[in-house]
């Protein structure tokens, strides 16, 4: 057990509240990161915050990323390295934030995030998520120097990108359960540490669920607050484990059955529904993980995120073939237990 090195990697400075982006400038030399910037954006957020951040680094350049591709990493890297950029800022939903991440990485240079709305963890955490072919291509990445959080930019974004980013936090409690299971079936390391801290933040999240509401500030700061601490306990773990089990398996393969349907967030949670059943039956907690979904606005049925019943069960049936990742999902779910779960939970009618 002690064998091992740990090497954590954390985010240094986490600025979260109202109005923040003013402080941007301060917590660049806070980690005294000097020169110039190459700020990471998509058209959006770049309408919404862009000016903001531009005024905080006026020697900064800018890119605009329209999707989320290898093709835009590399050409933020190109861009990146033709301009001598000293460090990348990401100002974004998720998806310039991943791409910075990566291209940060690969050029080795300080990154910054500017979240725009709290959608889903990967605003904090050391995981880039990058669409590749027909799949998702997910890679470690180190986590952002800083987080830099402003609330009030957050509250405007769309209310369901606030839902998703919920129901990705409320997936948590499925996915530390198949961490386990993993650990007991799989001797995989196991970091109780980063287990706990991951079921508390999603625990957090539900006893909040009534502050979360559209157009109030609140709800952006609760969220993000959880978001970053999921975001610690996957740097604690070492990987995305405490925040990413068999849910988040069936939503990568609902990417590639159905691409484009629902946000990220909304698929695993209702895939948590599923799993949740599949690791404790009718006695065990998925009528409060629907509860709690709904509670936040967050859809609970496969109509509901635009995901038709077949669509659905062939993402439940082949979820397990994506990666070496063990889960309750096992060596595959078969089509009649998929189907009776799906329906017994309400994720599907029965026919
Ligand atoms: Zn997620």
């Amino acid at each position: 057990m002690f064998d091992k090195s740990t090497w954590i990697k954390l985010p240094r400075n986490v600025v979260v509240g109202h109005g923040v982006v003013d402080e941007l400038g301060e917590t660049i030399s806070d980690l005294h990161l000097t020169g110039e910037p190459l700020i990471i954006t998509s058209p959006t957020p770049n309408e919404l915050a862009g000016g903001l951040v531009r005024a905080q680094v006026p020697e900064s350049a800018t890119i605009i990323v329209e999707e989320a591709s290898f093709e835009s990493i590399e050409r933020v890297i190109e861009t990146a390295q033709a301009q001598a950029a000293d460090y990348l800022i990401g100002l974004g939903g998720g998806k310039p934030i991943d791409i910075a991440k990566m291209a940060a990485d690969e050029i080795n240079c300080g990154l910054v995030s500017l979240p725009t709305a709290a959608s889903h963890d990967g605003i904090v955490s050391g995981r880039s998520s990058i669409p590749e072919g027909d799949s998702r291509h997910s890679v470690a990445a180190d986590p952002p120097l800083a987080v830099v959080a402003d609330t009030e930019i957050m509250a405007k974004a769309p209310w369901e990108l606030t839902t998703a980013g919920c129901a990705d936090i409320i997936s948590n409690y499925t996915a530390v359960q198949d961490w386990r299971l993993a650990k007991r079936l799989k001797n995989v390391e196991y970091s109780e540490y980063a287990g706990a801290l991951s079921e508390m933040t999603a625990e957090m999240l539900v006893d909040n669920a009534d502050s979360i509401k559209p157009n109030l500030e609140e709800s952006a700061w609760i969220v993000v607050k959880a978001l970053v601490s999921s975001g610690v306990a996957m740097s604690i773990a070492g990987s995305s484990r405490p925040a990413s089990g068999a849910e988040h398996l069936i939503s990568h393969q609902l990417d590639r059955i159905a691409p484009g349907q629902a946000l990220h967030g909304h698929q695993v949670g209702v895939a948590s529904i599923i799993t949740e059943y599949l690791h404790n039956g009718d006695g065990g907690q998925w009528r409060a993980i629907r509860d709690a979904l709904k509670s936040i606005d967050a859809p609970t049925t496969a109509a509901e995120i635009g995901i038709s019943d077949d669509d659905l069960l062939e993402a439940l049936t082949t979820a397990h073939e994506i990666r070496d990742r063990y889960t309750i999902l096992g060596n595959g779910v078969s089509l009649d237990a998929a189907y009776e779960t799906a329906a017994v939970t309400g994720v599907i009618d029965r026919q």
